[in-house]
């Protein structure tokens, strides 16, 4: 065994082999990977097998695209058969609200160049004659689904690796991992030490396990998992071709043909945790006892819809555990504050993803950065927030509701509240509909007074659409209150603090006393944050960004920062705040301050600390509404106290409450973007039409060279805003831009801006067709249908910011 090594994975299964392969691919050979038992001996042994490339991310989907395509590449290099079979598959809609579903997966799939079909009933039986029409209403067929043999691709993608350098031990466990002063790893098994400077965590079954030999708690938990086979089927047997895949999903099945019978799995509603503490280290090529009762709710649908089911006996039943991130995606990448750690876990499709995730891994480690837009899947979509408790319930949501719709209104329950802010019961108290992000409660909307405050789930309007209509009046009108505290803030202080900002940051540093908009940039010039920087005294500043992207921003500030000189620490807890916004915001401020706060004495992006409803505060003169308004930060001690202020003055004013909902509606018509919808790593801050907060004069910030590239080139894409011609249905993010027959361009967000009475979708289309303003030029696709859309060459409110500025 060797004793040093650059890279040392952890974990022989499905996903370690290809990031072992990936590593290899890109020409790093001094790599090994360490197994406890044999390859596969975690949950890769007895999957299902089954692939597919449809995600409700269309990221993740290229990545499920790129896996498939790479089984003939590894069965070339190593000689060894991953056994795939192409067979095309059907996903069965029983209701019109799944088609609905599948028509936005169908749209999505046509920028994604996936060659996906819906088709009826009827068509459907003749391609899976298996199924009994009368149960479902259409389908979506897919020509990339199939299966294939789980150790077959482990052991080729291992061979692979092997082939380009690298080597294996198998039947030698890590035990522990310990870190040295320079950041590199002793990785400690029972075979021998070996020094690595990097690890990667593939452990599967046991990737918590190694996550606490450094420190870590990841969100994960193994769920147990059925599927059974059944006996030879006629039906099968006398099939000319390979049955086809299929997913069914009132029966919350799925199914492929093995052999001369069917598979048949289930995700069943009573999923059951395994080993929720602690897996054990001895756990080998084990099956769980099997529980026909669990499964048999699901089985009853199958029969009467797959009757042929009911007539083949069951030949076995195999229950094996596989493991879950909160939200059923992988966590991939470096973690926040362990240095030279990676992790590639949560894997729950490792036939379809592990390709893609192997890939991005390595690109990582190796260049600095995924190459993709791996947000998805990113370890950093959680923080420290996140608990055992917390993780058990989101994984029992997601899997007992693997084949239910989540509709694009609809937060779901499980582990809720997690965070609240010391005025949630306030706002309860005002009806708010809450959501959660990021582990904390916000007001999404308010409803009316003696009505429950829920909304109805719907890729249509809800029962929402009409009192948002009203807190967005009131904010154009009067003045509206909004609760801020989900956004993240940080304070940067010290002698070298200025110099560091303007070193990360796009824009350059504002005067004492003021604020400025700055995009965040990588080394390649692509969008990676947009920040609102505060300068309050020469060494300190307050920056304040996405709230969902917190951890992922402080994983890019402190690997970026200098060895002194500077201190930053995130005032997530420590800080709450509201914001007022509207034409009267300025008279409230001025009611519960003895601060000058008129036009003159604090202008916008003014930055001030004062006391305003009798405590300490910092109050911004900016707003995501794009409204006259203000944005007034305290101690979280104070936060009620300041609401209580606000709330009394603004009484005789007009003041109501709005929510996320409203907010989103008043920043579309402003065509001000927002970060993981317009704002992400694979679009340059030109694209993105943040031209006027990139300084590139001022000095070598990071990504300068790649925005350099990118305005003296041209970008490629933009942004533009597209004013709908609805039928009462809005966007909701990812439907395709057609013009002139042919689809050019993707939908980032949308929805219905209501003081501008349009149905609005921000869209990133070719550059050339970002000045094409001519009525219905473009058309967007929603749910099915493709409405007329006219580019707005300004936004609808307030094109001048007179009303910002005012
Ligand atoms: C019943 C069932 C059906 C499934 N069907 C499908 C399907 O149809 N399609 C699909 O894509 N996916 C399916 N899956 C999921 C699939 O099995 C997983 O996505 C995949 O196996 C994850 O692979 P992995 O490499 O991350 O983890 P694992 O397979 O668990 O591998 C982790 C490896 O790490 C090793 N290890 C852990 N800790 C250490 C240590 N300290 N030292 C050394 N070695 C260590 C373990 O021994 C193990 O071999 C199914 C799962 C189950 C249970």
């Amino acid at each position: 065994m060797k004793s040093h090594a650059q890279v040392v994975v952890i974990g022989g299964g499905v996903v370690g082999c290809s990031v072992l392969y990936h590593l290899t691919r890109s020409g790093w050979k001094d790599v090994v990977l360490v197994e406890r038992d044999e390859l596969t001996s975690g949950s890769t042994w007895h999957a299902a097998g089954g692939m597919h490339t449809i995600n409700s991310d269309p990221n993740v989907s290229k990545l499920q695209d790129y896996t498939i395509g790479l089984y003939k590449e590894i069965e070339e290099i190593s000689g060894q058969s991953c056994g795939v079979h192409i067979t095309g598959g059907v996903m069965l809609a029983g209701s019109q609200e799944r088609m609905d579903w599948l028509r936005n997966v169908h749209a999505r799939g046509r920028y994604l160049g996936m060659d996906t079909e819906l088709i009826s009933a009827e068509e459907a039986q003749r391609r899976f004659p298996l199924m009994d029409r009368r149960y479902f209403v259409g389908a979506l067929y897919d020509p990339v689904e199939g299966h294939l043999d789980p150790a077959g691709v482990t052991h080729a993608y291992a061979k692979s690796a092997r082939i380009g350098g690298a080597e294996i031990y198998r039947h030698t466990r890590v035990t522990a991992l310990s870190p040295r002063a320079d950041g590199t790893w002793d990785v400690i098994t029972e075979k021998g030490d070996i020094h690595a400077e990097h690890v990667v965590n593939a452990g599967g079954l046991w990737a918590r396990e190694v996550g606490r030999m450094v420190g870590l708690e990841l969100p994960l938990l193994a769920m147990e998992h059925q599927y059974l086979i059944t006996e030879d089927m006629p039906e099968v047997m006398e099939s000319e071709k390979e049955v086809l895949h299929a997913v069914d999903f009132e029966g919350e099945i799925y199914m492929r043909q093995e052999r001369n019978g069917m598979l048949m799995g289930t995700y069943e509603k009573a999923g059951v945790a395994w080993s929720e503490r602690e897996t054990p280290w001895d756990f080998g090529h084990e099956l769980l006892p099997e529980d026909v009762d669990r499964i048999a709710p699901s089985l009853e649908v199958g029969f009467r819809h797959f009757p042929a089911f009911e007539r083949a006996g069951i030949k076995q039943i195999i229950n094996g555990p596989f493991t879950f991130a909160p939200d059923g995606n992988p966590l991939v990448g470096p973690v926040r504050g362990v240095s030279n750690f990676w992790v590639a876990c949560g894997v729950m499709a490792g036939f379809s993803q592990g390709g893609g995730v192997g890939l991005a891994l390595s690109n990582w480690m190796i260049n600095g950065d995924p190459g993709f837009d791996v947000w998805a899947m990113d370890v950093a979509r959680y923080g420290d927030w996140t608990t055992p408790a917390w993780t058990n319930a989101k994984v029992r949501e997601n899997y007992s509701r693997r084949f239910q719709i989540t509709f694009p209104n609809e937060e779901l329950k499980a582990g809720r509240p997690l965070r609240t802010t010391p005025i949630h019961d306030r706002l309860k108290d005002t009806n708010a509909v809450f959501g959660a992000a990021y582990g904390l409660e916000h007001a999404l909307w308010f409803a009316p007074e003696g009505t429950e405050p829920a909304e109805e789930v719907t890729f249509r309007r809800s029962n929402a659409f009409g009192p948002v209509a009203n807190e967005c009046r009131a904010v154009r009108e009067a003045v509206g209150l909004i609760e801020i505290s989900t956004f993240a803030k940080y304070e940067v202080t010290g002698p070298n603090a200025e110099g560091w900002l303007s070193r990360v940051l796009a824009n350059r540093i504002p005067r004492q006393g003021r604020m400025l908009l700055s995009p965040m940039l990588n080394h390649a010039g692509r969008l990676i944050g947009d920040f609102t920087v505060a300068k309050a005294s020469p060494e300190r500043f307050y920056i304040f960004g996405s709230g969902i992207a917190e951890e992922y921003h402080l994983r890019w500030f402190e690997a970026h920062l200098p060895g002194s000189g500077i201190s930053l620490r995130s005032l997530a807890a420590e800080w709450s705040g509201v914001s007022i916004a509207g034409p009267n915001a300025r008279e409230l401020l001025s009611r519960i301050t003895e601060e000058d706060v008129s036009r003159q004495a604090f202008p916008f992006l003014a930055f001030r600390e004062m006391c305003a409803g009798g405590v300490r505060a910092k109050v911004a003169r900016i707003t995501f509404t794009g409204d006259l308004g203000f944005e007034i930060w305290v101690r979280t001690d104070f936060q009620r106290t300041l609401y209580d202020a606000v709330v009394e003055a603004g009484a005789d004013l007009g003041l109501r409450h709005f929510g996320a909902r409203a907010l989103n509606s008043l920043r579309l018509e402003k065509s001000f973007g927002t970060w993981a919808r317009e704002f992400r790593p694979i679009y340059g801050p030109f694209e993105a039409r943040l031209d006027r907060f990139v300084d590139l004069e001022k000095n070598d910030f990071i990504g300068r060279d790649g925005a350099m590239k990118e305005r003296h080139e041209g970008p490629k894409r933009r942004l533009v805003t597209l004013v709908v011609d609805d039928d009462g249905v809005d966007v909701m993010g990812d439907e395709p831009v057609w013009r002139n027959g042919e689809v050019i361009g993707w939908v980032t967000s949308g929805g219905y801006a209501h003081h501008a009475n349009k149905s609005v979708a921000l869209a990133y289309v070719p550059a050339v067709n970002a000045n094409v303003t001519e009525a219905g030029a473009f058309e967007v696709e929603i749910l099915g249908n493709r409405r007329p859309a006219t580019l707005a060459p300004a936004p609808l409110f307030d094109p001048a910011g007179a009303r910002m500025r005012g």
